[in-house]
């Protein structure tokens, strides 16, 4: 039997305990699965070990089986896979499309208030390019002396490589050209962890042939970047469905930090997975 062509995922990050809009999300993603008799999958996005904890990632699997999901096992967990991500990354920079960048956010600020202004993307300014101008000498003798760095990618000679009529489709906005100038010179590869989400979560959802991506308006933005990254790494376009995040009675964005509205803190004062389902519109 040919595999199903629908293959959805929910990929949170443990860095703190789900709450109702992820709930939301899950139950959107898993819902649009089953109902086309696709495949639904989970994988945890923990490539940063200095907000994700394994407590956090316990309480996801806890939570979402409350909830009454079911995923496909075994679990792809990205802390595990961080030499594909490296793999992805050493590609890009042999095509000269990265660059290292030894800014920290000091220098990228003082640099913003000398120029006098600064592009704003999703993610706050934009990077001023400071360590795209340096000369081929002063990087490597940086370099050489071991300087950290992150590495960036040159999103002019990406769009080279590219072109920039790139297109790509969101279920609920409709056809997109990619504007991965609103996010510019982005981060591949950060120097705390050695990778990025953005470098990440296009490997992942290629690898996993992620044929739709459901998940928040709050990664809008983002899917700019990542289909320019799914362009030059050879990998396939998936839709898009980026859907309206859940709000407080006062119209805020719920957050991980807000305690109340965790899965684990309804569950713990008496609300039912089907109470919980149903409020959130779902059978
Ligand atoms: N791991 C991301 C988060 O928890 C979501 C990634 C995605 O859906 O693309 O915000």
């Amino acid at each position: 039997m040919p595999a199903p062509a629908i293959v959805t995922r929910f990929a949170p990050s443990p860095t703190g305990s789900l709450h109702k809009g992820h709930a939301y999300s899950a139950l959107l993603t898993d819902s649009f699965a089953r109902e086309r008799g696709g495949r639904f999958l989970l994988r945890i996005e923990d490539i940063d070990p200095t907000r994700c904890t394994v407590e956090n990632t316990a309480g996801i699997f806890q939570d979402l089986a409350w909830l009454g999901l079911e995923w496909e096992t075994p679990v792809r967990h990205q802390s595990n896979h961080r030499d594909d991500f490296t793999a992805a990354t050493a590609g890009l920079a042999t095509r000269g499309l990265l660059y290292p960048c030894f800014c920290t956010r000091n220098d990228i600020l003082r640099e913003i208030e000398r120029a006098g202004y600064a592009p704003h993307g999703s993610e706050g300014p934009l990077y001023p390019g400071i360590c795209r101008r340096l000369s081929s000498d002063e990087r490597d003798s940086r370099l050489a002396a071991g300087h950290p760095h992150a590495l960036r990618l040159d999103l002019g000679k990406a769009l080279q490589e590219t072109g920039s009529d790139l297109i790509w489709h969101d279920a609920f906005h409709g056809p997109q050209p990619a504007r991965p100038e609103l996010l510019g010179d982005a981060v591949l590869v950060r120097k705390d962890i050695g990778t990025s989400y953005h470098l990440a979560v296009v490997h992942d959802d290629a690898f996993q042939g992620i044929s739709d991506i459901i998940r928040g308006v709050d990664l809008f933005e983002a899917t700019h970047l990542h289909r320019v990254l799914q362009a030059l790494l050879g990998y396939p376009v998936p839709t898009y469905d980026h859907h309206p995040l859940l709000t407080d009675a006062q119209g805020n964005r719920l957050a991980k930090r807000d305690r109340a509205i965790t899965l684990k803190s309804l569950r713990e004062s008496g609300t039912t997975p089907k109470d919980l389902r149903k409020e959130l519109g779902f059978p």
